[in-house]
């Protein structure tokens, strides 16, 4: 492109979850479409040193990225809309930032020097944001958290650097702030917005363009006032009105004129942007031919924020067929309860109406019986069924039990004495990724002792997932300790449990089938981080497709 690359800073205010991820990512998305190359970071001022260890519940999902990161969930949604691939290095957290300042400390980096916020912190986070700046015409860099936060004054004080160090054409800031409706005032409110920027100003960063997030549509004379007030043009001040569809978000930004603001501000000439295909998505998401149910069973707290990747993969599935997808989130404790009669709720009666059934990753014990009764459900009465890492183990289990008549067959994470461990922590096996063997303790169980991130997978040619994926060589993404125990393959190849997916030493299990059903699918690996809305995951594609068959049929 023949310039330096660009930088664009997205803060937030005034409160969090107003969209600043897929506000970045969408941004992403206007500027790909503009000819320009992309790529996207997340600053997340908390301390761990990343979120694989957080509560799924207060956090969201773990992203997994092809290198083996767990990442904020944010990443998941700039993959989907760029075409950036993401890595260790896109997102960094306090955490990760102290600790390699400490190391350099011990190693005796700083010659003696006292170690401080500023410049230190403040150098290493600019060291690592410029990481991801080879190659690119811009990079978009999302803080996390909201102004005003103490722990992220160190990120603000660094972007507030960079531009000094970048130049001013070369960096922008945009802030993401809430214009809220009082319905017994009947107006919009502009004073928190107001607020916010003051408070990004009192630390040095005057936004060069606001993202207003409301409910209605702001007017000439709202968006006036708040350009005098925050000091800003008035075709810096953006709407960011709640949409029907995520994917309709770039489309809104265009039409408000972001984009070519943008471009404006960092003095980049390009094309005009090609957003066919975001409009051709759009019309597909909300106008299907088709429309069909898939039943979630997982654990009532990870049902919704927890799965962002796995709901939009869905989403990305229907847009395949030209259907809508619902999902029945279903408790697996009230599977449980079901089967013991406490509730009046029956499996059969839960599980009854869905077109599909998918049991999704998960850890923990909670609700581990209903999982496995759904899958059995799924079984005998030949409705299509996904399940993912934890999914496929909960599968295993079930045929174990009730086909090949192992009592008491589990996985060892829930029954360290169980008579028949069909899955369980392999003591060895050879990384790929590292070309060494790996060696797990069964006493280091919490963090390093994942597989994580991308791995081969090798397909037998005379299966469904060949049939799915249409080759046989794959790789997808990792995260789990417990993998399928090869002492019970033959037993349970013998009674028509097929392992159709290997790794291709044939060493690690990765996918299972079951011979006399019309679709039923395990799959140790975590297909929706790879699921695009303009590229839907082949697995996903064909469970959506098996299901509306399913449903067709049902009806006839
Ligand atoms: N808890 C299981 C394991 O660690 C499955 C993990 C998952 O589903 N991501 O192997």
């Amino acid at each position: 492109m023949g310039f330096k690359t660009k930088f664009i800073f997205v803060t937030g205010g005034v409160l969090s979850s107003l969209g600043k991820g897929l506000a970045s990512a969408a941004i992403g998305a206007l500027l790909e479409s503009r000819g320009l190359t992309v790529t996207l970071q997340k600053l997340d001022p908390y301390i761990n040193v990343d979120p694989g260890t957080m509560n799924p519940f207060q956090h969201g999902e773990v992203f997994v990225t092809d290198d083996g990161a767990e990442t904020d969930l944010d990443l998941g949604h700039y993959e989907r809309f760029t075409s950036a691939k993401m890595g260790c290095n896109n997102n960094f957290t306090s955490g990760k930032i102290y600790y390699s300042v400490i190391m350099k400390e011990r190693r005796g980096d700083y010659l003696g020097g006292t170690v401080q916020v500023i410049p230190h912190i403040t150098d290493e986070i600019k060291r690592c944001i410029r990481l991801v700046a080879k190659d690119v015409d811009v990079v978009i860099v999302e803080i996390g958290g909201t102004i005003g936060d103490i722990e992220s004054l160190p990120f603000l004080e660094a972007i507030r650097q960079f531009r000094s160090d970048v130049g001013k054409q070369n960096a922008i800031y945009i802030h993401l702030t809430l214009v809220p409706y009082i319905k017994t005032a009947g107006e919009v409110k502009t004073k928190p917005t107001q607020h916010s920027v003051k408070e990004l100003r009192s630390i040095g960063i005057q936004p060069d363009i606001l993202l207003c997030r409301t409910e209605k549509e702001l007017t000439k004379e709202i968006k006036a006032k708040i350009a005098l007030f925050c000091n800003l043009d008035v075709d810096a001040v953006i709407t960011a009105k709640d949409v029907e569809t995520v994917y309709e978000v770039p489309l809104f930004f265009h039409r408000e004129g972001l984009d070519e603001k943008i471009v404006e501000l960092l003095n980049i000439w390009t094309r005009a942007p090609k957003l066919k295909h975001w409009e051709e998505l759009v019309k597909k998401v909300k106008n299907p031919e088709d429309e069909v149910t898939i039943g979630i069973v997982g654990k009532y707290i990870d049902l919704r924020e927890s799965y962002k990747s796995l709901n939009e993969a869905l989403v990305h599935g229907g847009v395949a067929n030209n259907a809508r997808v619902i999902l029945r989130y279903i408790d697996s404790e009230d599977l449980e309860k079901a089967e013991r009669g406490y509730t009046g709720k029956d499996v059969e009666g839960m599980l009854m109406s869905v077109d599909g059934i998918l049991v999704p990753g998960g850890f923990g014990s909670r609700g581990i019986e209903g999982k496995i009764n759904a899958v059995r459900f799924a079984r005998e009465n030949r409705i299509p069924f996904l399940g993912i890492c934890l999914g496929m183990q909960m599968a295993v289990i079930e045929f174990a039990r009730n086909v090949a008549h192992l009592e008491g067959a589990h996985s060892t994470e829930f029954d360290e004495n169980t008579k028949f461990p069909v899955i369980y922590l392999m003591k060895e096996w050879y990384d790929y990724k590292s070309g060494e063997v790996q060696r797990r303790e069964v006493c280091s169980q919490k963090g390093g002792t994942m597989r994580l991130g991308s791995y081969p997978c090798s397909l037998k040619t005379d299966s469904l997932a060949f049939r799915v994926y249409g080759k046989s060589q794959i790789a997808e993404r990792h995260r789990h300790r417990y993998e399928f125990n090869n002492k019970y393959r033959k037993i349970l190849e013998e009674k028509g449990l097929k392992m159709t997916g290997t790794s291709p030493d044939g060493e690690l299990v990765e996918i299972v089938e079951l011979k006399d059903h019309p679709w039923f699918l395990g799959c140790q690996f975590h297909p929706e981080f790879k699921s695009r809305p303009m590229d839907p995951h082949p697995l996903f594609r064909a469970f959506i497709r098996a299901a509306l068959e399913n449903r067709k049929q049902a009806s006839v």
